[in-house]
């Protein structure tokens, strides 16, 4: 019987990781949202909303290894791996500063399922340390739906899932995904819509799950996918 991970809110802890990741962003400008009211909502309520989703998929609770691309200041990476103590969390991006920062947050908080690897996706996942590995791969404001399917399947095992961070308005960034899930293997599998409190508003989770191996052709070479979307 595989153990499902357990999901564990500490709210005293979030607000620790809120206070350290605010200190970091005083030095580092990591994101402009700089104040306990606007970070509180705004990255942390907005990442943890995802555990909300994991009553609607339930093979979200089957993950053991997680991958959040283009993590930047750690979200939604951090908030993640404080609720999500049994599972491994990755976070990958291509600024190094940023890796540096997100790693002192790490361990002044203690977070000791959270860990960090710099560079780019198109290089990692091509990479035998990260490619097929992960049951999940998460991102949040890093690029297009098309884009993020190309960054993230590979990464993925058969049968993982992708969580991709939207506004509500995501109609037509989908409709151009209809190459990339067929050449992907990755159909979409649903949308998770939830609401933040007072004027943040509604938002939606985009879910696509892959389900044939991924041709060692993908993800192409740096700066590709982006310029070339599928
Ligand atoms: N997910 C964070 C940061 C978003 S900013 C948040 O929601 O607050 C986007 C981040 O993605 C940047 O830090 C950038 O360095 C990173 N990034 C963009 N494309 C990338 C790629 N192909 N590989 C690795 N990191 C990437």
């Amino acid at each position: 019987m595989v153990k499902n991970a357990s999901v564990h809110i500490d709210e005293v802890k979030l607000r620790q990781l809120m206070d350290v990741f605010l200190t970091e962003n005083s030095k580092l400008n990591l994101t402009a949202m700089r104040t306990p009211e606007l970070c509180w909502p705004g990255n942390i309520l907005d990442s943890i909303a995802f555990l909300q989703a994991f009553e609607t998929y339930p093979d979200l609770k089957k993950t053991k290894k997680l991958l959040d691309i283009g993590t930047g200041g750690g979200f939604p990476l951090l908030p993640l791996a404080l609720c999500l103590p049994d599972i491994q969390c990755i976070g990958v991006d291509a600024t190094q500063k940023k890796i540096d920062a997100v790693s002192r947050i790490i361990v002044t908080v203690g977070i000791p399922n959270a860990s960090l690897v710099s560079g780019r996706t198109e290089s990692l996942a091509h990479s035998a340390e990260y490619r097929a590995q992960f049951d999940l791969v998460t991102a949040r404001a890093v690029a297009p739906l098309s884009v993020l399917l190309e960054y993230a399947v590979p990464f993925l095992k058969v049968g993982g899932l992708c969580a991709f961070w939207k506004s509500t308005k995501i109609a037509q960034e989908l409709a151009a995904t209809a190459d990339a899930q067929k050449m992907l293997s990755a159909p979409y599998v649903g949308n998770f819509l939830y609401a933040l409190p007072d004027q943040w508003g509604e938002r939606t989770i985009v879910f696509f799950k892959k389900t044939a191996e991924t041709s060692s052709e993908y993800p192409r070479n740096v700066g590709v996918p982006k310029t070339k979307p599928l």
